[in-house]
């Protein structure tokens, strides 16, 4: 039996994992098939307090899990697959083996969103990527135009990235102005190597007969024209879906899948708490996801104290 089961090992989850560690309860932590979350997709982090340089994503990461494992933190390579949160204790499937523990962290961040559209799916990692910092490296997108889909923050990061492989960036946007905070907006607009698509979006990927991206159709919203653009690559950027079906029904969530707490870390089913990303759609940012891992593990730690006495 557990006392605690950590799920998700981006910063929310390897934070509740250094303070439940500390707190001598020795945490079983589930990396899911992201070890590291979101972070690792990354280069480099500057707003991640007490690094005045920055740090690489991968390596902040890296450094939060040994410091976690120092303390007791057992992190395991596995994926929760099914939980039974309303029996005492809570029954989880990871990995197709049953393990039972008293206090669950749900902390499983959110994957990316897709554009439905034809050629997306046949054509993903042959050109259609969801994360610039992964793959905006690779040789097929080098001096060739590339295409992001998106007007928020990351929208923008990935199409400032990719400057330094693409000819071109061309920044498909479904309104006339950038969502992104006004820094990161007129950092991307201004930029020589970016062209902003306004009031458009992408309504298909060619070429699935090539095997590989070649262009995308793009129709303007506001007049209905259709146009092609040339491309080696589309990334899209449009945002984020939590990773919360296996507790839809449970545990109490909005309408897009984020988990609402009743109060704090603190959710609708005693002995379960969430923290990062998967409950957050509003600020999104390692240090926040951090902090709410750090909160989620104080009030389990308290909730397990008082079932003690
Ligand atoms: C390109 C990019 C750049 C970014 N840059 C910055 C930045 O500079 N500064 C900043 O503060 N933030 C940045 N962010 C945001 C930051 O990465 C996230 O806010 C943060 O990673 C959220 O942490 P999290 O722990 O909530 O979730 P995540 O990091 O998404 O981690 C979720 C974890 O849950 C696991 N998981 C999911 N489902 C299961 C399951 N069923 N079983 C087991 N495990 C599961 C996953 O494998 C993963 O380990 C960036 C994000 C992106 C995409």
């Amino acid at each position: 039996m557990e006392k605690v089961v950590i799920v998700g090992t981006g910063c929310a989850g390897l934070t509740a994992a250094l303070y439940t560690a500390r707190a001598n309860l020795k945490p079983l932590v589930l990396t899911g098939r992201q070890p590291g979350g979101l972070l690792t997709t990354t280069s480099t982090v500057e707003n991640f307090p007490g690094f005045p340089e920055g740090v690489d994503g991968c390596e902040l990461v890296t450094r939060m899990q040994k410091q976690a494992e120092r303390f007791g933190a057992r992190v395991q390579f596995g994926t929760l697959e099914a939980a039974n949160v309303k029996e005492t204790p809570i029954h989880l499937t990871i990995d197709g083996e049953i393990v039972k523990t008293e206090t669950l962290i749900i902390a499983t961040g959110a994957s990316h969103k897709h554009l439905g559209v034809p050629g997306e799916h046949e054509l993903e990692n042959k050109g259609v990527t969801y994360c610039a910092t992964c793959d905006g490296a690779l040789p097929m997108f080098r001096n060739q135009p590339l295409v992001v889909v998106g007007g928020g923050d990351s929208a923008c990061e990935e199409a400032l990235y990719l400057t330094r492989f693409g000819s071109m960036v061309y920044l498909v946007h479904r309104r006339d102005s950038l969502r992104a905070s006004r820094i990161m907006a007129e950092r991307t607009i201004s930029h020589p190597k970016i062209t902003p698509v306004w009031d458009s979006a992408v309504t298909e990927v060619l070429d699935v007969k090539q095997d590989k991206v070649t262009s995308v159709r793009v129709k303007n919203l506001k007049t209905n024209a259709e146009s092609m653009i040339a491309c080696a690559g589309l990334f899209v950027a449009i945002g984020h879906v939590p990773s919360t079906d296996l507790f839809k029904g449970v545990i109490d969530m909005d309408e897009s899948g984020y988990i609402i707490p009743k109060k704090g870390p603190v959710t609708n089913v005693p002995g379960v708490f969430v923290a990062g990303d998967c409950s957050d759609r509003v600020y999104r940012q390692a240090i926040t996801a951090a902090g709410m891992g750090c909160a989620a593990a104080i009030d389990c730690e308290r909730f397990l104290g008082a079932e003690d006495k």
